[in-house]
C-alpha cells in the first residue's frame, strides 16, 4: 500500500510538471495554487504574483527554428527557477509565459525577484543567428491586494505585463494599488 501510495504521488508530480521546461503546469495551477493562498491568507502574509512574458518570442522561432525555441523555453525555465527561494513556485504558465508565486513578499522583495529575473536572462546563451539578446516584460500584482481570488490577482498581473510591452517590452511594471471603494452613506448610517 505504501508504494502504491508512492507511486500515486509520483504519477500526479508528473502530471503537473511542464514536460518542456520541468516548472509546474497550468493543472497545477489550476488545482494547488488555491491551497497556497489559503495557507498565506491564515498567516495574514501577501503573496506576489509575477507574470513573465519573453518579448518577440516568435522571432525565435521565425529566425532560428523551433527547436532553437524549445531550447531556450527550457534554458529560461531552469534560469527563473534559480532565482527562487525555497517554497515559492514557478508555473509555465503559457506557451513563453510563466508565472511566478512569491510567499510572504512587499512590493520591494516582488521588484528584486523581477530584477533578478531580468538579470538572468542577459546571461542565457544567444538562441541563433539574428537573435542576440532574450529580455521579457513583467507584471507585479499581489494576493489578496488585487483580487480576492487568485486569477483576479492574475488578470492584474497581466495588464500590467501589457504596460510593460506598450512602453516598450523589457520592463516591469508594478500595479497600481487598487482606489480604496467609498462606503455607501447608507451603511456609514447604519454603523454610526
Ligand atoms: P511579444 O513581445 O508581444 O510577447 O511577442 P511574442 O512574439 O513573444 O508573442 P506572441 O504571443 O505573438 O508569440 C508567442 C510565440 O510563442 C507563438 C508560439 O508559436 C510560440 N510558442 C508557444 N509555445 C511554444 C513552445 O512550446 N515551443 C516553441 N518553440 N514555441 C512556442
Ligand atoms: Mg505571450
Ligand atoms: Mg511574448
Amino acid at each position: 500500500a505504501w508504494r502504491n501510495a508512492q507511486l500515486y504521488a509520483e504519477l500526479e508530480l508528473r502530471a503537473m510538471t511542464d514536460t518542456l521546461t520541468g516548472l509546474l503546469n497550468h493543472r497545477w495551477w489550476d488545482e494547488l495554487a488555491t491551497r497556497e493562498a489559503a495557507r498565506s491568507t491564515r498567516s495574514g502574509t501577501e503573496i506576489g504574483i509575477l507574470l513573465i512574458d519573453i518579448d518577440h518570442f516568435k522571432r525565435v522561432n521565425d529566425q532560428c527554428g523551433h527547436a532553437a525555441g524549445d531550447a531556450l523555453l527550457r534554458n529560461v525555465g531552469r534560469a527563473i527557477q534559480a532565482t527562487l527561494r525555497t517554497g515559492d513556485a514557478a508555473v509555465r504558465y503559457g506557451g513563453e509565459e510563466f508565472l511566478l508565486m512569491l510567499h510572504d513578499t512587499d512590493g520591494l522583495g516582488a521588484m528584486r525577484v523581477a530584477e533578478a529575473v531580468q538579470e538572468v536572462l542577459t546571461k542565457l546563451p544567444p538562441p541563433g543567428d539574428g537573435v542576440d539578446r532574450v529580455t521579457a516584460s513583467i507584471g507585479i500584482a499581489f494576493f489578496p491586494r488585487h483580487g480576492a481570488v487568485l486569477d483576479e490577482v492574475v488578470n492584474v498581473a497581466d495588464v500590467a505585463m501589457y504596460q510593460a510591452k506598450a512602453q516598450g517590452r523589457d520592463r516591469i511594471v508594478l500595479a497600481p494599488d487598487p482606489v480604496p471603494q467609498p462606503v455607501s452613506p447608507l451603511v456609514r448610517n447604519t454603523e454610526a
